[in-house]
């Protein structure tokens, strides 16, 4: 009997040895399970010391706590990436528009300066010369001014600085008035501005704008209607009824100047595009930045801005006002 005993006890440490194997190999097992999305969840820090979260493709096969962990850490990671990409356009536009703007204002300095360098060699004392050319001088001073005004202007909108004052008013009077505000600069070049309403009723019809700024944004776009047409052309401002689902009007600043060829219109809002730089530069005032200013004002007033055109035949600029508060 006793000499049996040794053969039960053999396979009894052979299955423990095989159990305690198996609870080894169980626990590797899991804990690497564990360890791996774990460690896949883990912050690095890159080489300029920005703490790096991975996304974490591995999650859907780990246990339902560490599932809603990694969604978490997803998300962080999708937000971190989507801050780095707009920092990184941010320092873009930001040296951009730098480089732009030192190249802008470089022009008139340097013609300013040669002006005065030519009148002080000698043209001074020509009087066929010396007037033209303190006239010119002038010319790009007023440039220079004209840049400056845009410039803060420009910066004061987009960085949120510049306060609207909104209130609700009468449009019609407002164009009215505008129109015949303006109607000199147009005769000056022997042109005409009239004012034409296809809005029902005329008596009262209000919106709700800032009063200085519509007119910064007409007077922009008058502006460039005078600039850009021959003596002898009609400019209209229209109003007219806005979509029919909307509380909005729009108003248009229709020319029958010289057009737009259709491949600068998508780009013709953004800061100092001009479509034709040399006749641009050369027109007094023209600094590349009036339609981007008109654009952000219009966005202000929760309203829209676009353009038609065909070259040769006029441009129509148009844009939305709200008929009540927002
Ligand atoms: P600028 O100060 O040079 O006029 P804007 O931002 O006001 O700058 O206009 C950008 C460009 O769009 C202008 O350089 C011009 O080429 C074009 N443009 C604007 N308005 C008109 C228009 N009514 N007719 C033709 N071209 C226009």
């Amino acid at each position: 009997m006793w000499a049996e005993k040794p053969q039960l006890v053999e396979p009894a440490i052979l299955i423990s040895l095989l159990l305690l194997v198996l609870a080894i190999a169980l626990s590797f097992w899991f804990a690497a399970r564990l360890m791996k999305p774990i460690r896949e969840l883990m912050p690095t820090v890159d080489s300029e010391g920005h703490l790096e979260f991975r996304s974490t493709k591995v999650a859907v096969k780990t246990p339902e706590e560490l599932k809603a962990v990694t969604i978490a850490i997803d998300q962080i990671a999708e937000k971190q990436r989507r801050d780095e990409a707009a920092r990184r356009k941010l320092e873009r536009v930001r040296s951009e528009f730098l480089a732009n703007v030192s190249h802008e204002l470089r022009t008139p300095i340097f013609a300013v300066q040669g002006f005065i360098e030519t009148l002080l060699d000698g043209a001074v004392d020509d009087p066929a010369v010396n007037r033209d050319f303190l006239r010119r001088a002038r010319g790009q001073a007023e440039r220079l001014n004209n840049l400056l005004n845009d410039l803060i202007d420009i910066s004061r909108i987009e960085s949120g600085e510049m306060r609207m004052s909104f209130r609700m008013f009468d449009i019609h009077p407002f164009l009215r008035d505008f129109t015949n505000e303006m109607r000199p600069m147009a005769l000056a070049k022997t042109m005409d501005l009239e004012f034409k309403s296809k809005v029902q009723p005329k008596d009262e019809v209000s919106v709700y704008a800032d009063k200085e700024r519509l007119k910064q944004v007409l007077i922009n776009l008058v502006d460039n209607a005078i600039k850009y047409s021959e003596s002898g052309s009609l400019i209209r401002i229209e109003l007219l009824e806005g979509e029919p689902t909307t509380r909005e009007l729009t108003v248009r600043v229709v020319d029958q100047g010289i057009g737009i060829a259709p491949e600068h219109l998508p780009r013709l809002f953004e800061r100092f595009y001009r479509v034709d730089k040399g006749r641009a530069r050369s027109s007094p005032g023209g600094t590349g930045l009036g339609l981007a200013i008109v654009k952000h004002i219009t966005e202000a007033h929760h309203g829209t801005i676009s353009v038609r055109s065909e070259l040769g035949h006029g441009s129509t600029f148009q844009f939305t006002l709200r008929k009540e508060p927002f």
